[in-house]
């Protein structure tokens, strides 16, 4: 397990030491882990003058998978554009060709009464959400600003996918469902849009390939409704770009807990990036307040997605469930009677546990 480790910015080098003792058991206990440090963000920028320097790339491309902490922070709010620390992490997701993101949003029992929602309708929640990256309205050309010949200014953007590209997504969506409930639901606008009767034309034909899965299809604004309303009836669901981006931020505050959630970003062969959903949280870092449990979660993805070790992917998720259960709690999750520690701490609680 050759990876490239990316702390980043702000509690990044903290969230990301928490997440290496647990690689550290994973070690000792015989499995060949080898960690190589590179720079990113704002850090990457210090040292490089870039925020994806070439040695970083370097450094990815030879790697298995890549874990990142987080970029961004105050002092390089000011740089020109291209210098910014995001621009790292959107420059490494297309360099390696990261097409897919996939986002659990589970509530662990402990933690039911964080969500907005009531306990009942959320506790036990364990979906995925897989969003292409790479293409639809995004990235669709013709895109820009004119004037109509009345003078008046319009905006226009192309919603755009091709059959190759909802084709290797669904074979994601498929594969990630085999390992999880085998319920996939794909979620378009095929009602309004031709681009939609595309995406379910091919979801439906790539399906034929899995048929221990169960499909469905759902239209983006029933999704949206279902998603609050009944968030376990979905096992994975299955989107493009855009109603990704929104269902999958919507799908993450059912769980009322930022730092929990980790995520993974694919290419074709099951290299990966993994990372926690949240960013560098400049107003907690350096101050061993952070919760490190989206990044330690975000090594279990790794195992499961880019090393097909489930086995090793359940124990970490069940060291963190026992932490939880044995009453540890960073700030940002803490209720009264409970224990409040620390990154460090934590860290060290779930490594135990492993
Ligand atoms: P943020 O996610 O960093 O923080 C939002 C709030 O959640 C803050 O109050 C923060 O303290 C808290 N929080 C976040 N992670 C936490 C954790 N692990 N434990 C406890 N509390 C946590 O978002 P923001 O404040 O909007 O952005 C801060 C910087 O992060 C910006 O520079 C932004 O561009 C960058 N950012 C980076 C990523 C990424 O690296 N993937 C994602 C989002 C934002």
């Amino acid at each position: 397990m050759k990876i490239a480790v990316l702390p980043g910015d702000g509690i990044g080098p903290e969230i990301v030491a928490q997440a290496v003792k647990v690689l550290e058991v994973l070690s000792k206990e015989g499995r060949n882990v080898e960690l190589e440090y590179g720079e990113i963000g704002g850090a990457g920028y210090d040292a490089a003058g870039d925020p994806y320097p070439a040695a970083t790339s370097k450094l990815a491309h030879e790697a298995d998978a890549v874990l990142l902490g987080a970029v961004g922070g105050y002092r390089y709010d000011t740089l020109p554009r291209p210098m910014r620390p995001e621009q790292g992490l959107l420059r490494i997701r297309k360099d390696l060709g990261l097409f897919a993101n996939l986002r659990p949003a589970s509530v662990y029992p402990e933690l039911a009464s964080a969500s907005t929602l009531r306990p009942d309708v959320v506790a036990g929640l364990d979906i995925l959400i897989l969003r292409e990256l790479t293409g639809d309205i995004y990235f669709g050309q013709p895109r820009g600003l004119r004037r109509t010949v009345d003078g008046e200014r319009e905006g226009y953007d192309t919603m755009l996918y091709s059959e190759s590209e909802i084709a290797r997504i669904a074979h994601v969506g498929f594969r990630a469902a085999m390992k999880r409930g085998r319920r996939l639901c794909s979620v378009d606008k095929a009602n309004v849009l031709e681009t939609s009767v595309l995406w379910r034309e091919v979801v439906t034909e790539i399906a034929k390939e899995y048929p221990e899965v169960e499909l469905s299809h759902m239209y983006v604004d029933n999704a949206a409704m279902q998603l609050v309303r009944n968030p376990r009836q979905f096992d994975v669901m299955l989107t493009g770009n855009m109603f990704g981006d929104i269902l999958s931020d919507e799908a993450s505050m059912l769980t009322g807990s930022i730092g929990m959630l980790p995520s993974a970003s694919l290419d074709a062969h099951s290299k990966g990036l993994y990372e926690p959903i949240h960013g560098s949280a400049p107003d907690i870092a350096g101050q061993n307040v952070a919760n490190p449990l989206a990044t330690i979660l975000s090594v279990a993805m790794m195992l499961r997605y880019s090393f097909d070790d489930e086995e090793g992917a359940q124990r970490i998720e069940n060291a963190v469930r026992k932490t939880l259960a044995d009453g540890y709690r960073t700030t940002d999750i803490f209720q009264e009677g409970m224990k409040k520690v620390g990154t460090k701490e934590m860290g060290d609680a779930v490594a135990a546990r492993l």
